[in-house]
């Protein structure tokens, strides 16, 4: 069996999704497992649906609400699934106006409303494989892929997941291609979840390891894993193979390619994980393994990380007095923010978080016991690759490319493969172009292409 899992714009539209159907043709015997995301941007369209119906926006709500059914009706025509779509949108459409009424958005909610994206493009995917000669069936993701109470960004109980999946999708998968839904889940007691933006990704591998898999793919718009984000500097080559450790840390700072919990459930049953192109199903993509060959070019890729908020916390005592680390971040932890990068010195800390959401609070607490300054705007570079730990002068070159912008903080060895910088949110671009040109000018030919 292998799990090949297609994001949003590889199932935008009847013509991707047939695209699709002729991926997975081809590659029948291996048994697939298909996961799917909502199509297209349908995600981000149900969210500003929901905040729109809670801000007292009604009729924006529905109109908007409108749009998105009849793009999904449009994009099915034939497939002889209106009358499924037409009660997904009339479930949909009670859960707006309710949110209207209300005028809140419980975590709950948020999820009912954004699940609708993946349960609808699973149905429909389903569809137009059986139209177009795949037998194929589809799962209700949310009755395998179990997960805690945190809604929004919930954690999947992993033996109850595994249990669930070993018995139901093996015996399925002898005779038909499963097609289910990326993204969602429920709770034991059966209330819809989701895994975080993204998390597409992160069901496939986590299917992938429940079933045994030979190998998790992850289908997309771009030919694997690059050597810098496309948005930030087109052009970068595509890297062949690199680490699980690799890729994990990529994810982390911002490689969007991956969702950063993707590797864990492939590292804990060494699955391969392979990243493709949904428009170009000739090229090879990035493998993803245990280790990957060395290669002459130290290191695997840049990484980068925008709205980025760069915090300073001085000590008002003299002396960092014992206990100042753990007080701070103890008030970063309860207000459940999560810090990136970190530097001290004798009476300062710097470190960098990406969700502002409670920074006037912790801001509050931190100010009885230290001076506390916050800069927005910021953004991390991430230099990645399993060779910095044995290459010397990596860093050195690095700061040599990028002596005309200002770095503003620094951190290096705390993985050993990884060396992040922050700069500022408009020296970002130049910052990845200099790192790029030092590093990958003559790209090791056996690593990159
Ligand atoms: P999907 O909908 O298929 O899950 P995503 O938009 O989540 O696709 O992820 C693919 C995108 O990740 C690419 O279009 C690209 O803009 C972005 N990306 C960021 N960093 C990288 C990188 N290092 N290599 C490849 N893509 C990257
Ligand atoms: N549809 C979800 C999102 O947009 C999950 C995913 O695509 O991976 O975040
Ligand atoms: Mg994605």
């Amino acid at each position: 069996m292998i799990v090949m899992k297609f994001g949003g714009t590889s199932v935008e539209s009847a013509q991707a999704i047939e695209r699709v159907a002729g991926i997975v043709k081809d590659r029948i015997a291996c048994r697939p497992v298909v996961v799917v995301s909502a199509m297209g941007k349908t995600t981000n369209k149900l969210l500003a649906i929901a905040a729109a119906a809670v801000a007292g926006h009604r009729d924006t709500a529905l109109a908007q609400l409108e749009d998105l059914r009849q793009f999904h009706h449009l994009e099915t025509a034939g497939l002889g699934v209106d009358a499924q779509i037409e009660a997904h949108f009339q479930e949909l459409t009670e859960l707006v106006k309710g949110l209207a009424v209300m005028g809140e958005m419980t975590p709950r909610a948020t999820d009912a409303v954004s699940a609708f994206g993946e349960r609808l493009s699973s149905i429909i995917v389903n569809a137009k494989f059986r139209q177009l000669g795949i037998e194929s069936v589809h799962v209700d993701a949310r009755s395998v892929m179990i997960t805690d109470h945190r809604h929004a960004q919930a954690a999947p109980l992993f033996a109850e997941s595994y249990g669930r999946l070993a018995a139901t999708i093996p015996a399925l998968a002898a005779t038909n291609v499963v097609v289910m839904g990326g993204f969602i889940g429920s709770t034991e007691d059966g209330v819809t979840t989701t895994l975080g933006r993204g998390g597409s990704d992160f069901t496939a591998s986590i299917v992938g390891a429940g079933i045994g898999a030979d190998e998790i793919q992850i289908w997309t718009d771009v030919d694997g894993m690059l050597t810098a984000d496309p948005t930030v500097l087109p052009g970068g080559y595509r890297v062949k193979h690199c680490s699980f450790a690799e890729a994990a840390e990529l994810a982390y700072f911002g490689a969007k390619v991956l969702h950063p919990a993707t590797v864990l459930p492939a590292i804990e049953k060494n699955i391969p994980v392979r990243i493709l192109n949904s428009r170009r199903p000739q090229v090879e993509g990035t493998l993803i393994t245990a280790e990957a060959p060395k290669s002459s070019t130290p290191i695997r890729s840049i990484a980068c990380k925008k709205n980025i908020t760069l915090v300073n916390i001085v000590s008002t005592r003299m002396l960092m007095a014992h206990g100042f680390l753990r007080r701070i971040f103890e008030i970063f932890d309860r207000y459940e923010t999560s810090v990136d990068m970190l530097a001290t010195s004798e009476v300062s800390v710097s470190l960098t978080i990406d969700n502002t959401g409670n920074l006037a609070d912790i801001r509050r607490e931190i100010e009885e016991f230290a001076d506390f300054a916050a800069e927005g705007d910021q953004a991390i570079v991430c230099m990645v690759g399993d060779n910095i730990r044995t290459v010397p002068g990596v860093a050195a070159r690095a700061f040599i490319a990028l002596k005309d912008i200002r770095v503003r903080m620094i951190s290096e060895g705390a993985s050993q493969l990884n060396i992040s910088l922050v700069v500022a949110a408009s020296d970002l671009g130049r910052a990845v172009e200099s790192l790029h040109r030092e590093f990958f000018s003559n790209p090791d030919p056996a690593a990159f292409e």
